[in-house]
């Protein structure tokens, strides 16, 4: 058992409303075991050598999550800005590359992007992952080939992973059956998908946790099939909600609610459950999140992209939904960014300034995140928490005569300089240690991408 040491320039701890200068850190077999402000640059208390500690220059964060990914989408970016186009037709596109992945191109996508998700300073991934069988829809020889292809591309590149596997069984709300593409994310029914998502159990840096992919894809009388596994084990339950008008009007036309009211009608919501995007949510509903205390997982990024509007997330806020953030199609990689949206966003919407402090849009992407995935140990520079640091430079362009406090509305991923998952160096000063992030993704995206 060897203790790590680090001394922070400055280090964001709990409870603090803006970083504290010269913080030394130490973990042992992956934990925090001290973290001691000096006085003067000496320790306050208890810690008598600082000769060994790892110098880290500017501003030392908690792991940041990344609540809601897609890792297959990160083929995409940059592909998808020819004419106009919606949701549906990118979605189309998506449906393209999805065809092309096997087992092990996927890995290697999925190693990449995790490693780009590494330089950025996530130390934990929420994979909402549907992309389960072969072509036409054949299960592999393993059936949770793809899945543990995830679960080892998380362990290559260094960080953490919540495996949250996707029911995924219809097209439309009204039951219309999976076709095409489609057809490798289906397990025919709830209880199938139940049978082959119990056959997974990877430990140590992965979990795996439920999804149900929306109500469109999850017939009503199935879901508390999906909701009841999860509950079980203890499990986090996610599931894409309202992120399109016309998902909220197709489920009014079938089944006389709102997705978020047939959700609460079938015992789905509750403190384990994340909503993820709640773009469209009406007045009624926003209520019903809050009070069943439901997560509400934010992807800014993606939201624009998509040009799928902004969500009313003060109001959720205010509900009671705590607030996680993702970056779902991967059109950007960047929690900075993500959790600066979360504020800007609502001052376009408002024409006001100040619905989020700076420690708000922290707990998002830090606490807010690995709560959201299961990892209730995780996103605080704490003891006996996961030793996950996360420092951020603040001597760049971007970010020199920044004060400490006002990262998070000026550094970007780019900024990241060193990350440490569970005690272990991933990033040392902007590169990752083990894999060569854009010669990867370059060949991994080539590979799927079809020309
Ligand atoms: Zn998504």
């Amino acid at each position: 058992m060897t203790a790590t040491r680090w001394l922070a320039e400055y280090a964001w701890l709990p409870d603090h409303a803006e970083p504290t200068p010269d913080v030394l850190m130490e973990a042992v077999d992956g934990r925090i075991t001290t973290v001691a402000p000096l006085t003067a640059g000496r320790p306050t208390a208890g810690v008598e050598v600082l000769g060994d500690a790892v110098r880290l220059p500017g501003l030392t964060l908690p792991g940041l999550a990344n609540a809601h990914s897609h890792a297959f989408h990160r083929a995409l970016r940059g592909r998808t800005h020819a004419g106009r186009g919606n949701f549906w037709t990118w979605r189309d596109g998506m449906y393209g590359v999805a065809q092309r992945l096997d087992p092990d191109s996927y890995l290697a996508l999925a190693r990449a992007a995790y490693a780009e998700m590494a330089l950025a300073g996530v130390t934990c991934v929420g994979e909402f992952h549907y992309l389960h069988h072969g072509p036409n829809g054949t299960p592999y020889d393993d059936p949770n080939a793809m899945s543990a292809a995830l679960v080892e591309a998380a362990a290559q590149a260094g960080i953490r992973i919540t495996l949250l596997d996707t029911c995924y069984l219809t097209a439309t709300v009204d039951g219309a059956p999976l076709a095409g593409p489609q057809r490798r994310f289906g397990d025919g029914d709830a209880l199938r998908w139940a049978d082959r998502v119990s056959g997974f159990s990877p430990a140590g840096h992965a979990r795996v946790g439920a999804a149900i992919h929306s109500v469109r894809a999850v017939p009503a009388e199935q879901l508390a099939t999906v909701a009841g596994w999860a509950d079980r084990r203890g499990a986090a339950l996610h599931v894409h909600l309202s992120e399109q008008p016309a998902e909220n009007d197709a489920c009014r036309a079938v089944h006389g609610r709102t997705p978020t009211r047939l959700l609460a009608d079938h015992g789905v919501l509750g403190p384990a459950v994340t909503a993820v995007h709640a773009t469209h949510p009406t007045g009624a509903d926003v209520a019903l999140l809050g009070e069943s205390r439901t997560g509400v997982c934010l992807c800014p990024t993606t939201e624009r992209d998509l040009a799928d509007g902004i969500g009313p997330v003060r109001r959720m806020v205010e509900a009671g939904s705590p607030l996680s953030l993702g970056s779902d199609s991967h059109a950007v990689i960047d929690l900075f960014e993500e959790a600066r949206a979360v504020e800007l966003d609502e001052r376009l919407r408002t024409r006001r300034r100040g619905h989020f402090s700076a420690v708000d849009l922290l707990a998002a992407a830090t606490t807010g995140g690995h709560a959201a995935l299961g990892w209730a140990d995780a996103g605080r520079l704490a003891v006996g928490d996961r030793a996950d640091l996360v420092t951020v430079r603040l001597d760049t362009a971007r970010t020199a005569g920044v004060p400490p406090v006002g990262a998070f509305f000026a550094a970007t991923a780019a900024d990241v300089s060193s990350v440490v998952v569970d005690g272990r160096q991933v990033v040392r000063d902007g590169v990752h240690l083990t894999v060569d992030v854009p010669a990867e993704l370059r060949d991994a995206i080539a590979a799927v991408s079809g020309g």
